[in-house]
């Protein structure tokens, strides 16, 4: 590491990530081998289910949940996203479009492999406008296409002073939609909850988060025993297999590493090496993992994203059907996406103080507008109030288009600069 100048970094370093998260190299094939098998059982149903939705409910009703989004990082991670999005936009899709929605779109149509991020056709797709409007338009047009049915779940907003009673009838009116969800499985595939499972698959995912809180604490180390390279595939288990066992297990052998790394000093980078610790903000360039690894050429880490934080959400103990309907309904209204400004500036400087950040990344998401709105004002509250520098750039999760690789780099090497400034003074 040149130490003179931050923008000439003189090593390269490889990526650095816990034994424990490679271990993910196990579960994913795990995932994909049952899903394939599936696939070739009769009375073995499956559903597409977005994000904001607790895939619980699917486990209870013995649905095997496909995760469009899931596969679509899949693909950007591998590298074909741009053939499948151009592939969507050859049928009219606009380029403004969410690129997870294309890929998707792609993905399908093309057939390609669930290594690579295919999906097959389920026996019906479940969604909610709860996050963004996408969610129900891109399911409502692949219902379509695939000729399956869809069930669409009425998310209301809790806003800046929503009153108490509001809440309540807000809940109720999911819950009522969750029994009707039940009726449309029941007549759709022939499944019935099973109470008995479906409690059992919410204890373990309380369990699931739990753990995910705790590993999370440890981030606010210095050195930080945790990176995003860790994160990013720890979240799997928080996305699709909440309530399985294995994944517990996960966990745990993550939390104990975690806690030998804490006892013994030793962080992702080592202490002399973890120069600037920084806080992600947005959905990752998936075909550009690598940026972020690279940060770490320049002694940077990033040490907190809401994103990942945002899938291990606290889940209150339950013991009865009904008490799980309740807290599911909370959980389906409470995502971080839409907080109102003032909560989200308020949780950055919560998080900027606990997690001790230098600098922030903003990432403005040409694809996805719940995710970047308000950053200018994020930016500008961060800086102003907390002295915190503030990159803010613009790309796309899915797109590599979007991505212009001489101009990243140099504003990273910018911004570098910026955070040796900001620590020196
Ligand atoms: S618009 Fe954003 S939140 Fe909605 S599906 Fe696309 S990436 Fe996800």
């Amino acid at each position: 590491m040149n130490t003179t100048n931050p923008s000439t970094p003189s090593a390269r370093k490889l990526v650095r990530m816990l034994k424990s998260s490679k271990k993910i190299s196990k579960l994913i094939p795990w995932y994909m081998l049952k899903t394939k098998i599936n696939e070739y059982i009769p009375w073995k149903k499956s559903a597409w289910i977005t994000s904001s939705l607790p895939v619980e409910l699917l486990w209870g009703l013995d649905i095997w949940p496909l995760h469009p989004e899931n596969n679509a990082c899949i693909s950007g991670a591998r590298k074909v996203s741009l053939d499948l999005i151009e592939h969507a936009e050859s049928l009219g899709f606009s380029r403004d479009v969410c690129s997870y929605m294309k890929t998707n779109v792609g993905a399908y149509d093309k057939k390609i492999s669930i290594k690579m991020g295919g999906i097959a056709k389920p026996d019906f797709v479940v969604t909610a406008g709860t996050i963004c409007d996408t969610h129900v338009k891109w399911f409502q047009t692949q219902a379509r296409r695939m000729d399956v049915p869809i069930y669409v779940f009425d998310v209301p907003h809790i806003v800046n002073h929503t009153s108490e009673s509001t809440k309540i009838r807000y809940r109720e009116y999911i819950v009522e939609q969750i029994h009707d969800f039940f009726d449309f499985v029941e007549t759709t595939v022939g499944k019935k909850i099973n109470e008995k499972y479906v409690l059992e698959i919410w204890r373990n995912s309380a369990r699931l988060s739990d753990l995910w809180q705790k590993i999370y604490e440890y981030r606010k180390k210095i050195p930080t025993p945790v990176g995003y390279a860790d994160t990013l595939v720890d979240i799997f288990p928080l996305v699709l297999l909440p309530g399985i066992k294995k994944c517990i297990k996960y966990f745990e052998d993550l939390l104990k590493e975690v806690e030998d790394y804490v006892a013994l000093g030793k962080g992702i980078l080592p202490k002399e090496e973890e120069k600037y610790r920084l806080m992600f903000e947005g959905i990752p360039m998936w075909y550009r993992i690598k940026f972020f690894h690279q940060l770490m050429n320049y002694g940077a880490i990033v040490t907190y994203e809401p994103y990942t934080f945002s899938f291990g959400a606290p889940r209150p103990p339950v013991d009865n059907l009904e008490d799980g309907l309740n807290v599911m309904a909370d959980h389906m209204m409470h995502q971080p996406y839409f907080y109102n400004l003032s909560d989200r500036i308020a949780y950055f400087k919560d998080v900027i103080k606990e997690y001790r950040i230098d600098g922030v990344l903003l990432h403005e998401n040409m694809s996805c507008r719940p995710s970047c709105t308000g950053m200018y004002d994020l930016k500008n509250k961060i800086q102003q109030d907390l002295g915190v520098p503030v990159l803010l750039f613009t790309c796309d999760m899915n797109d590599p288009r979007a991505y212009g690789e001489e101009q990243m780099q140099t504003r990273i090497e910018g911004f570098m600069e910026v955070l040796e400034q900001s620590k020196s003074r």
